[in-house]
């Protein structure tokens, strides 16, 4: 088994997750006090991580004469300022420690157990959404109104957290059927999974969590077919005509684009007939070489099911690649579709705060190729598509919409987190192409 990072949660013993509740109240270490433990034994396992920063935290709450490192976040009523003043005391606290903080030291400073209204952070004022054991509220009015919206989102995140906790990193296996009709794909992406591709008794098999895990695995190849089923194109470069499919990821990162690869198989080739081949090529400055191997990697992930048939599934990374360089490289081969997922191209200050898309964007737009386009939120995709037409002529052909194909995995939400606190991966979706020219 693959350990998993560890992860914060503010309502949960840090080493075994056990929750906070009425009847077992977990126990906050007594020196900062933003960590908290089901046991003398648990926090005593956990002491010789994390003295360092604990006695940083403390240093830091006597400087500020308080009891509480976030004492004077008590009724900040701005969501902007209690931000701020959490990373604030984050950046300081980094700097005192004179090593950059773990993953998790940083969320016991980001999401720490405070009232969702007003910040107290004294646990005898404290109660806990029993539902999600997320959240803390001092008084039932102050458990936010939006709260039951994102109630089971919540919860799933806890048990993805706890589930790793004990059983280390999700890697659930990748459904093998290979269907013998094309077909439209279903409304919502557990009903493809459950129904189509595992059948309910695999699916209940498999669990709750790595269901949840493999929804966000198949997000990817099926937010790109969702997509590419519903544009107006001719009939013979359909979707579901193709025999060869060459596919462009910008903008790729490892853990999320690319990991595991054989998803492309399970959830494109398996699912189009007629498709015999399927290339994947995987383009992005952040992307690392896998194994440390510099360069171009190219592997045949074919499943035995598509071997016997003739088909086949290559992917080819170029890492540490601008699209614009990759496109002007000898190893270009003309895409035809481009997806860009959850890519953020609205942001100027990408990569290394230099506003890498400029470049890239008259690359993306092409006669004829769909251009795929997916966000976190609902601001963010129609923001990526003006972008867009702001530099290049286009044609919208699918205008931004919610994503019946976006991961069900919850994702923690610091930037909006007072509007959701959690965000999906390809949570929208939106499709748009180089414009027609006029015809003489
Ligand atoms: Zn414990
Ligand atoms: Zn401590
Ligand atoms: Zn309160
Ligand atoms: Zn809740």
């Amino acid at each position: 088994m693959l350990p998993a990072r560890p992860v914060f949660t503010a309502h949960a013993c840090h080493v075994c997750k056990r929750l906070h509740t009425k009847q077992h109240r977990l126990k906050s270490c007594g020196s900062c006090r933003l960590v908290a433990y089901c046991s003398a034994e648990h926090q005593r396992a956990h002491w010789p991580m994390h003295r360092a920063l604990c006695k940083v935290i403390t240093r830091r709450v006597r400087y500020l004469g308080t009891d509480h490192i976030y004492r004077e976040a008590l009724n900040v009523p701005s969501p902007e300022q209690w931000k701020k003043i959490r990373f604030k005391h984050m950046a300081v606290c980094e700097e005192m420690l004179g090593r950059p903080m773990e993953a998790y030291e940083k969320e016991m400073f980001l999401y720490p157990r405070a009232c969702d209204t007003c910040h107290e952070t004294n646990p005898e004022k404290l109660h806990t959404c029993a539902n999600c054991h997320s959240v803390s509220f001092c008084s039932e009015d102050h458990l936010r109104k939006n709260h039951s919206k994102y109630c089971k989102d919540l919860r799933t995140l806890l048990d993805i957290h706890s589930y790793q906790n004990s059983h280390g990193v999700c890697e659930p296996p990748l459904p093998d059927t290979v269907l013998s009709e094309y077909e439209m794909l279903p409304p919502h992406i557990r009903e493809l999974l459950v129904v189509s591709l595992l059948g309910p008794q695999r699916a209940m098999a498999l669990g709750p969590v790595p269901l949840t895990v493999l929804t966000d695995y198949a997000s990817y190849p099926l937010t790109l077919l969702f997509a590419l089923q519903n544009i107006p194109v001719a009939e013979e470069v359909h979707i579901s005509q193709r025999t060869e499919l060459t596919v462009h990821v910008v903008g790729a990162e490892h853990a999320t684009d690319c990991h595991p690869l054989g998803r492309w198989g399970s959830f494109l080739l398996h699912l189009l007939p007629r498709l015999r081949r399927l290339h994947v090529v995987f383009i992005g400055l952040e992307l690392e070489a896998a194994g440390g191997r510099p360069g171009v990697t190219q592997h045949d992930f074919t499943s035995a099911a598509c071997r016997a048939a003739g088909r086949r599934l290559t992917c080819e990374l170029q890492p540490s690649t601008a699209y614009h360089t990759y496109c002007r490289s000898p190893q270009f081969r003309p895409p035809d579709v481009i997806a860009a997922f959850n890519a953020g191209l609205h942001r100027f200050a990408g990569h290394e705060r230099r506003d890498t898309w400029r470049e890239t964007i008259p690359y993306l737009v092409r006669d004829g190729v769909p251009l795929v386009l997916s966000g976190y939120t609902l601001l963010e995709c129609p923001q990526d598509v003006a972008r867009i037409e702001q530099e290049q002529k286009v044609d919208v052909l699918l205008p931004p919409r919610k994503n019946p194909y976006r991961s069900t995995r919850p994702q923690q939400n610091f930037l909006n987190e007072h509007e959701a606190p959690v965000v999906f991966k390809n949570q929208y979706v939106a499709c748009l192409t180089a414009a027609a020219k006029p015809r003489k």
